[in-house]
């Protein structure tokens, strides 16, 4: 069933999303949500249209197994995930609500958020000296009142800000950091700029916020008071896993433009393909793709396990958002000069996939918290 879901989402994405990609979408959010309006009900008719949530939340109910297949397919083009609706920040800021939301959260906020009809954010990040790599540095406060509580702070590089309709932010309490639910259009929130950060295509860009003397009401909290790291946590690992199956897609349409390229292009009499060099290359980027997509598949099937995947998640985060970059990198190598310009597809999932050894944790800071658990167990397994 997952292999025919995901040969129709293939075919979706070369039908629908491929086409209507261009250059008004490079940082050009506003674009890309007008494209959006255009496929999001083409995917709802056939049938393609959120396969991550439960069917009673009008999802096809897929587990994280099948989802690999099909979040892969979705992404080989950077339409495709948010066409599907199963795109960062909404599909995991989805999975928040359906966790910790209250029967009102989630209908207020998933419902719409679920039939497409709003985007959203989740706002953890502050500029130095606040909440980066360590979010113990969480500056952002929220007060209580007598009739809620009032949100003042700093927050950036917060993906999808532009035009969203709420963010989840994280602030510290006095009884420690809580995640609110907060209306975009609410008074106190300052939607400052959008970071013109290296990737081209969030969806809703990369805003900067402020939130000044931001009231909100009771009902704002997500889950409990307190409890924000141990939800961001949780949200973090499921999020990163699903980042490595879409940027796998990403990846791996770089790497059939650069096959296409070299099978035409000729240097010296030979055909690029029939060099030794540009073989390797080519079977080095197939070595990390399929290294990438077991370690992913892995995590997949522990989650559906419901086994912990704290250990195997970071590992998996670091080698796929590294070795995927190979991937984009030797595909624009392959591609010569072509590789380095926006005419052709290759430069810019390069720059898409760039970022990923930064969000959902730096690559040296998961290295740092691996090496220190596996140092601690007697044989060096996972703990
Ligand atoms: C494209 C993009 C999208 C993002 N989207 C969101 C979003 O939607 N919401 C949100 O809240 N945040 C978002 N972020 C922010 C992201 O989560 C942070 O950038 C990340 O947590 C790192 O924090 P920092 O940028 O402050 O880096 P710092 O904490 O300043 O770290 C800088 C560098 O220092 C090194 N380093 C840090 N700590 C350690 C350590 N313990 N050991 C070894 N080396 C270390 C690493 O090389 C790291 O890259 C996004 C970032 C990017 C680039």
């Amino acid at each position: 069933m997952t292999g025919d879901l995901a040969a129709r989402v293939r075919a979706f994405v070369d039908a629908e999303c491929i086409p209507r990609e261009c250059a008004a979408h490079v940082h050009g959010p506003a674009a890309i949500d007008a494209t959006l309006a255009e496929l999001r009900p083409l995917a709802k008719a056939a049938g393609l249209y959120l396969p991550q949530l439960p069917q009673a939340q009008g999802g096809l109910g897929l587990n994280w197994e099948q989802r690999a297949a099909v979040f892969e397919e979705a992404g080989r083009s950077y339409l495709g995930p948010a066409a599907l609706n199963c795109a960062a920040p909404d599909q995991p800021n989805m999975i928040s609500l359906l966790r910790q939301g209250t029967p009102a959260q989630r209908e207020a906020w998933l419902g719409p958020l679920a039939e497409g009809r709003i985007r959203s954010c989740f706002a953890m990040t502050e500029p130095a000296p606040g909440a980066g790599s360590d979010p113990s540095m969480l500056r952002s406060r929220a007060r209580r009142t007598s009739d809620g509580w009032v949100i003042d702070g700093h927050k950036w590089f917060i993906t999808g800000a532009v035009g969203a309709r709420f963010a989840i932010v994280l602030a510290q309490t006095d009884d420690g950091p809580t995640q609110f639910i907060v209306a975009m259009d609410n008074p106190g929130v300052q939607l400052v700029r959008a970071i013109p950060a290296l990737d081209p295509f969030a969806i809703g860009g990369h805003g900067e916020l402020r939130f000044n003397e931001c009231h909100v009401t009771h009902d704002a909290v997500l889950g409990e008071v307190g409890q924000g790291f141990v939800y961001a946590q949780q949200r973090l690992e499921p999020a990163r896993l699903a980042h490595c199956m879409r940027l796998l897609g990403r990846a791996r349409r770089a790497l059939a433009f650069a096959r296409d390229y070299v099978n035409q292009r000729s240097s010296f009499r030979d055909r690029l393909a029939d060099l030794q060099q540009v073989q390797a290359m080519v079977a080095d980027c197939h070595i990390d793709l399929h290294a990438s997509r077991v370690m992913t598949l892995d995590c997949a099937r522990r989650m559906d396990a419901g086994l912990p995947v704290k250990t195997e998640s970071a590992m998996t985060k670091v080698f796929v958002s590294e070795a995927l970059h190979r991937v984009a990198d030797r595909a624009a190598q392959l591609c010569g000069a072509l590789g380095m310009s926006e005419d052709a597809p290759v430069a810019l999932i390069l720059r898409e996939l760039r970022p990923f050894r930064i969000y959902d944790g730096a690559s040296e800071l998961h290295r740092a918290t691996l090496g220190r658990r596996f140092l601690k167990t007697p044989e060096g397994d996972p703990a």
